[in-house]
C-alpha cells in the first residue's frame, strides 16, 4: 500500500479562548490582560442589557456601551462607531453578540487596530475569522485582515440560553455550512478537515436538543463548541459555491442570513456530490447519515428550520437573476459553475425539495 500525504500550507492565526459556563465572570481580567483600561462595549439595541451587564463587570475599565450594531455593518454605522471610539478614547472593543456585533468591532479594528475581545452569543462563528464585511448602498463587500481577528474570545454558553430556538437552529446550520465548505475547499488542509468534521459532529448532535430544550446547558455548550470549530474552519479556508449563493441571495433579495444558509446548504452539497467524494464521506459520517446532502436536509427538517426559499419570501421569478449574479464572479468550487446548473439548483431550493 502506498500512503501519501498531500502538500499543504497551514497558516492559522490563533486567539486566546476562554470556554465554559460562567466564563463571562473573567471578562475584567481578560480586558486587563490585553493591557486595556478603556473598553467600549458593543451590542445590538436588542442586547443592550447584556452589554450593560458586561460594562458593570468591567467597572473602571469600561469606557461606555455602544448598542447600535445592525445586520451587515452599513458603512454609516461603522463610521459612527469609530467616531464614538475616538470620543471615548477607547483602547479596546468588547463585542457581545452575534456576527453583526462582532462585525461592527471588526469595522472599528480595521481602521484603528484596537484589539477586540469577542463574547459570541450565536453560532455564526465570526469571532474566529479575520473576515470583515461592510455594506455600502446595499452592496456588501468582504475582505480579510489579521488585525480584525479578535485577540480574545470568551465562549460562555449561559449567554446563548436566551437565543430563541428558531434562530439557534438556523445559526447552527450556518456553522455547519462553514464546516462543509472547509472540507472541500481548494486551500483546506488535514488539520482544518479534522476541525470541520468535529464541528459538524458536535452541532448535529447538540442542535436538535437545543431546539427541543433551549434551556439545556449541556447541549448549548456543545453547540457553542461546534460554532467555535465552524468559525475556525471558515477563517482558515476559502468559501465555495454555497457561501457565494448565500451572499448573492441575501444581498439581491434581502433574505435573512442564517435562514438562507439553512435552505441552500443541502442543495449546494448535492451539487458538489460527485466532485468532492472524500468530503462527502466525511460530512455523511459526521452527520451519521447515508448521504451528506440528504443528511443536512433531514437535520433541517428535524429542527423545524425553513427548507425553501419560497418560505423566506424570495419571488420565484428571481431564480434566473440569482443564477446570473452567482455566475458573474464565482468562488472557486469543486464542481464548475454554470448558469443552467445554478437555475436548477436554486429552483430546487426555492421549492424546498429533498435533494436526492
Ligand atoms: P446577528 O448578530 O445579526 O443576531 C441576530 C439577532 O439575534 C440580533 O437581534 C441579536 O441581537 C439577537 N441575538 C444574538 N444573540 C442573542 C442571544 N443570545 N439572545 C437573544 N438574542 C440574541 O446574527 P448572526 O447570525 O450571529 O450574524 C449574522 C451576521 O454575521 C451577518 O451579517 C453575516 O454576514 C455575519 N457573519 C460574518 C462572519 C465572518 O466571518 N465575518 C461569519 C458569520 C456571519
Amino acid at each position: 500500500m502506498t500512503l501519501r500525504m498531500a502538500s499543504f500550507v497551514a497558516d492559522q492565526p490563533a486567539s486566546r479562548v476562554i470556554f465554559g459556563a460562567g466564563s463571562l465572570g473573567r471578562v475584567a481580567e481578560e480586558v486587563e490582560r490585553l493591557g486595556a483600561t478603556r473598553a467600549m462595549v458593543l451590542s445590538t439595541p436588542e442586547q443592550r442589557g447584556q452589554a450593560e451587564d458586561v460594562a458593570r463587570r468591567l467597572g473602571g475599565r469600561s469606557a461606555g456601551v455602544y448598542a447600535e450594531a445592525v445586520m451587515h455593518v452599513p458603512v454609516e454605522t461603522a463610521r459612527a462607531a469609530r467616531e464614538e471610539a475616538r470620543r471615548l478614547h477607547a483602547d479596546c472593543c468588547v463585542a457581545v453578540g452575534g456576527g453583526s456585533t462582532v462585525g461592527l468591532g471588526k469595522a472599528i479594528a480595521l481602521e484603528s487596530a484596537l484589539p477586540i475581545l469577542a463574547i459570541p452569543t450565536t453560532y455564526a462563528g465570526s469571532e474566529m475569522t479575520p473576515i470583515y464585511g461592510l455594506t455600502e448602498a446595499g452592496v456588501k463587500k468582504t475582505g480579510r485582515a489579521r488585525k480584525v481577528l479578535p485577540r480574545t474570545v470568551i465562549y460562555d454558553p449561559e449567554l446563548t440560553l436566551s437565543l430563541p430556538p428558531g434562530i439557534s437552529g438556523t445559526s447552527a446550520m450556518n456553522a455547519i455550512a462553514h464546516c462543509v465548505e472547509a472540507l472541500y475547499a481548494y486551500d483546506g488542509n488535514p488539520i482544518i478537515s479534522l476541525i470541520a468534521a468535529e464541528g459538524i459532529r458536535a452541532l448535529a448532535r447538540s442542535i436538535p436538543v437545543v431546539v427541543r430544550e433551549p434551556g439545556n446547558l449541556g447541549a448549548r455548550s456543545e453547540a457553542l463548541y461546534g460554532a467555535w470549530l465552524g468559525g475556525t474552519a471558515l477563517g482558515n479556508s476559502s468559501m465555495g459555491l454555497h457561501h457565494k449563493l448565500c451572499h448573492t441571495l441575501g444581498g439581491a433579495f434581502n433574505l435573512p442570513h442564517a435562514e438562507v444558509h439553512t435552505v441552500i446548504l443541502p442543495h449546494a452539497t448535492a451539487y458538489n456530490r460527485d466532485a468532492a467524494p472524500e468530503a462527502m464521506r466525511e460530512i455523511a459520517d459526521a452527520l451519521g447519515a447515508r448521504d451528506a446532502a440528504e443528511g443536512i436536509y433531514d437535520l433541517a427538517v428535524e429542527i423545524q428550520a425553513p427548507v425553501s426559499l419560497r418560505e423566506l419570501g424570495m419571488p420565484e421569478e428571481g431564480i434566473e437573476r440569482a443564477a446570473r449574479l452567482a455566475t458573474e464572479f464565482p468562488y472557486r468550487n469543486p464542481r464548475g459553475v454554470d448558469y443552467d446548473s445554478l437555475v436548477a439548483l436554486i429552483g430546487q431550493a426555492w421549492h424546498g425539495v429533498r435533494p436526492s
